[in-house]
């Protein structure tokens, strides 16, 4: 089953809608059928969901056209229920470039409120009592639909500047910290907001709305997870891989039976092997693939991958960081002028940062 249904691109920027945002829309069709509400309901309220997310759309464009503007693509916008996702290729460092990027996704909201507000004459309708405005509500005109598209926006801006990082409004905070201090440091602050914050709307979720709960878990979570990356490339930064690699690593032979390796995965710490045939490296091996393979009768080479990535002794460890994220098999031979010196992994890399951060808290 395919995730994402491909709307289009634009400015080479790919526009998907996740599968899930199907269920919004059946959501919406059944809760009005359940309400008794006519064709006509039902068309105006897709209608006007479909409307804003193509407010969302432009917000996530605001974004990713920004980032472009500083030589950052944008791989896609994602189009999930609770709303949408540039994914960029990276988040820029400079914190006056975070700042404009991130401030450009709520300003698109901001000019079509204010293009709304020029059209809808939205002072008429804000100044009847409730009973009025509720009563004018009912039909289904074009004065409603762009008086409530004009009241989403209104509130998608609101609810873009609370703080939550790496909500928009976390970020803002976040940027501003780090032109005032250290960048981890502004984002180990920005994030224990998010999370305070993350936690209040899982309250409020439980009580009233169950889509805050997903936003509260995606808050959580995100805060914690990007806060974890940033401190982490902050330990290693400065950093060689010579400084955190393996050395004492067992290579194999592309004829070795795989039981030599059983044995070696059993005797000793190591759990992925490079092979080498003439002095060259031809392959790895991993330790799922080892394991899985370990009862049948085969060679080395049956099993060894071969379109591996070496590294440097040289190499910086954030790359080598950012790469364990991006690579299925995160276990790299380490070169030192083209000759065989170590290996480097996600596990040692790890390891390397934990003690890192021990010796930074016992400065
Ligand atoms: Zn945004």
């Amino acid at each position: 089953m395919k995730a994402n249904l491909n709307l289009g691109s634009v400015s080479g920027i790919k526009i998907k809608v996740h599968w899930t945002f199907f269920f919004l829309i059946a959501w919406i069709v059944f809760s009005e059928l359940k309400r008794g509400g006519s064709t006509e309901s039902i068309l105006f309220n897709v209608a006007l969901v479909l409307a804003v997310f193509a407010c969302v759309v432009l917000h996530e464009l605001g974004h990713a056209l920004t980032a472009k503007r500083f030589g950052i693509d944008t791989k896609k916008i994602t189009l999930l229920p609770i709303g949408g996702v540039a994914s960029l290729e990276r988040i820029p460092e400079s914190p006056k470039q975070e700042f404009l990027v991130t401030l450009a996704g709520p300003l698109v909201n901001v000019i079509i409120a204010l293009l709304l507000y020029f059209i809808v004459p939205v002072n008429e309708l804000t100044h009847l009592n409730f009973t009025e405005t509720f009563e004018t509500l009912m039909s289904f005109t074009w004065q409603n639909f762009l008086f409530l598209l004009f009241i989403v926006n209104v509130g998608l801006v609101i609810f873009n500047f609370i703080p939550a990082f790496p909500m928009d409004g976390g970020r803002i905070l976040r940027a501003l910290l780090a032109m005032k201090m250290d960048r981890a440091k502004a984002t180990q602050i920005a994030s224990n907001i998010g999370q305070f914050i993350a936690v209040f709307f899982l309250l409020i979720g439980f009580l009233y709305n169950p889509f805050l709960i997903i936003i509260a878990l995606f808050i959580f979570l995100g805060a914690y997870g990007e806060n974890q990356m940033v401190q982490h490339l902050a330990l290693l930064k400065g950093h060689n891989v010579e400084e955190a690699m393996m050395i004492n690593i067992t290579t194999f032979n592309p004829e070795d039976p795989i039981d030599l390796v059983v044995n070696k995965l059993i005797s000793s710490t190591e759990n992925n092997f490079i092979v080498i045939e003439n002095n060259t490296i031809v392959g790895v091996l991993i330790h799922q693939d080892i394991i899985e393979n370990s009862n049948k009768n085969i060679l080395v080479k049956d099993i060894m991958i071969t379109n591996f990535k070496t590294v440097y002794s040289n190499d910086k460890l954030d790359k080598i960081y950012k790469l364990t994220h991006s690579e299925k098999h995160p276990f790299f031979p380490v070169l030192e002028n083209n000759k065989l010196v170590g290996a480097i992994d996600h596990i040692n890399l790890n390891e390397y940062i934990l003690l890192q951060a021990k010796l930074v808290h016992s400065l």
